[in-house]
């Protein structure tokens, strides 16, 4: 899980009271069905944190790369998340940790951690019109085809020729 400590003490101060945070952050990995989702390159946080009365606001744009495996050729490729955020932390959220303010700071990490997993799609793809792996000698499709794919389109080209064949001699039902 990632930590990213913000220190809100002056934004806690007095009401309206507005903060800029602009970084680039580097997260360490994301844990999705005890699968590691490693980061490529740091993360830009762009957030305002403002004193609301109930607490303080944070809002604006995440954004990242994230290493993804295609689900059908298996191939690494990047895919580009961005969310953005807008929560209220305070001193007492009992019932969300991850939104609490402890010693005048607030820890974004869970927060940047949920909104990411959220990011990535249950059949990540490549492209969208990735061909995936040859079914019989598991060699990737959008490389080179193989042979493989040859004869099964043979096997439905003469499946064609058969049924063209008996409806000539009038035996197709
Ligand atoms: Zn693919
Ligand atoms: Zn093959």
């Amino acid at each position: 899980m990632n930590h990213l400590v913000v220190d809100v003490k002056n934004v806690m101060k007095e009401l309206g009271n507005k903060e800029e945070f602009h970084r680039a952050v580097d997260l360490s990995p994301l844990e999705k069905d005890s699968e590691r989702i490693s980061f490529d390159g740091p993360v830009d946080v762009d957030l305002s944190l403002e004193n609301t009365g109930f607490g303080v606001l944070v809002a604006g744009k995440v954004k990242g790369k994230l290493k993804i495996s295609c689900s059908r050729c298996l191939c690494d490729f990047l895919l580009s998340a961005e969310f953005e955020l807008s929560e209220v932390y305070a001193p007492d959220r009992p019932e969300e940790q991850k939104y609490r303010i402890v010693d005048n700071s607030i820890d974004l990490g869970p927060a940047l951690d949920e909104n990411f997993i959220l990011e990535i799609p249950i059949a990540p793809l490549c492209d969208a019109t990735c061909k995936g792996l040859c079914p019989v000698c598991g060699s990737n499709l959008n490389v080179s085809e193989c042979r493989h794919e040859v004869e099964r389109f043979d096997e439905r080209l003469s499946e064609l020729k058969e049924w063209f064949k008996k409806k000539e001699e009038g035996t197709n039902e």
